[in-house]
């Protein structure tokens, strides 16, 4: 990364040649099926701005910006290769807040690098700012130079992480992640690689210190600590940043794990001060006598305390998911009503009005049917002419399709 480098306003707008193009649009196979699982099903293709926006936010891991020099140093990723030689397990998450975090037991999450993101349209369009955007004259930052940042730092993550030709064939082989980490398909006289070596270039060549999000320019981070600083930080208190642990059997069974571990030390120190009050050198001193007895008291009150804790945060944890679970259920039972309404709605529309619907609007099912149907042939004959290679490719690495070692 050029970081020494002044800063320029336009510097932002600059970007990787391999994704200069004038092609506007992604291409259709290379966006997931579907996208926001968690509020509801939907093709990205129908709102490619939305999608854009909510994959490459970091809203909820943004909240703990100013304490990631807890968590983790300020210094590129390590190389893929390296976390397996300090013994990580990788695991794939498709959740950018989870990219490159890992826990104290070996795992190590990181999001594949989506195909999207090598679509020169993808940059050119939802990634870059408009010339006439503030930001380009002001430091004032607009919502898609942030997501800009992102997907920037992203892309400037995997740079670190496939640095040699051995991170790369390990990023190919499922094996290592349980699918590739990267869109290209291992070859025989390095085509691949080559191609990525470019794109690398590419984006150290332009790229800056400031261009990238803060996030990324920390390592991978320690996801316990940023579980720590969530529970203090965060409101409602004592909630992790990522639960691992989604049931109350697992609550306990992972405080009691440490709770084990610090009875044997307890049970050691105890069995010392025993041996001590043995001796006649400590039998008549008084501080080491009130020592004894201070941490005996500890002793038998520390771990009924401990449990009591946990006992409570269960209880806390209740308390929490309950008012949400009950909104939750309360909104989609009204969705579901305002539904049926519209549904009925659309019957008295065709009963009472039926000539003048037929004549005019489609009945709301029919419009939906016929809506799906158009999109089906849509995309069929879009597949065909992409399959015949008519549809206009980018320019540059992927110039055009079959240029994409898949
Ligand atoms: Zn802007």
């Amino acid at each position: 990364m050029a970081s020494q480098q002044p800063h320029h306003p336009a510097h932002h707008n600059s970007f990787p040649a391999t994704f200069r193009s004038v092609k506007s649009t992604p291409r259709h196979n290379t966006l997931p099926a579907t996208s926001n699982l968690r509020h509801g099903v939907r093709d990205p293709s129908h709102d490619l701005d939305g999608f854009f926006t909510e994959t490459f936010s970091l809203a909820k891991l943004e909240t703990l910006q100013k304490h990631f020099w807890l968590a983790g140093a300020r210094r590129p990723a390590s190389p893929l290769h390296q976390h397996l030689f300090l013994g990580r397990r990788v695991v794939i998450t498709e959740r950018l807040d989870m990219h490159l975090l890992w826990e104290s037991d070996g795992l190590v999450y990181i999001k594949p690098l989506p195909r999207y993101l090598l679509e020169p349209g993808t940059w050119s369009r939802y990634l870059t700012c408009a010339p006439s955007c503030a930001c380009s004259t002001s430091s004032a930052k607009c919502s898609t130079k942030t997501r800009r940042e992102i997907a920037l730092g992203f892309l400037y993550s995997y740079a670190c992480l496939i640095s040699y030709e051995s991170d790369f064939e390990l990023a190919l082989n499922s094996e290592v992640a349980g699918a590739r980490l990267l869109p290209f398909r291992s070859d025989e006289d390095g085509t691949s690689w080559a191609a990525w070596k470019v794109i690398v270039s590419d984006l150290l060549a332009t790229l800056e210190t400031e261009d990238v999000h803060a996030r990324f320019l920390h390592a991978e981070l320690r996801l316990s600590r940023l579980n720590k600083v969530h529970r203090v930080t965060q409101w409602p208190l004592f909630q992790p940043y990522n639960r691992r642990s989604h049931s109350y059997g697992d609550l306990f069974r992972n405080n009691m794990t440490w709770l084990a571990t610090s009875t044997i030390f307890i049970a050691l120190v105890l069995t010392a001060m025993q041996v001590g009050m043995g001796t006649p050198q400590l039998a008549e001193d008084e501080a080491f006598l009130n020592a004894s007895f201070g941490f005996t008291v500890f002793s038998i009150v520390g771990p009924l305390g401990v449990v009591a804790l946990v006992f409570v945060a269960g209880v806390y944890n209740l308390l929490v998911e309950v008012p949400r679970l009950v909104r939750s259920s309360l909104s989609k039972a009204k969705a579901g009503k305002m539904r049926r309404g519209v549904e009925a709605g659309d019957d008295v529309e065709g009963s009472g009005q039926g000539k003048a619907v037929l004549g005019g609007e489609q009945p709301a099912a029919q419009q939906r049917k016929s809506m799906f149907t158009q999109r089906v042939q849509t995309s069929s004959a879009w597949q065909r002419s992409f399959e015949a290679g008519t549809e206009a490719g980018p320019t540059g690495v992927y110039g055009g399709p079959g240029a994409v070692p898949t």
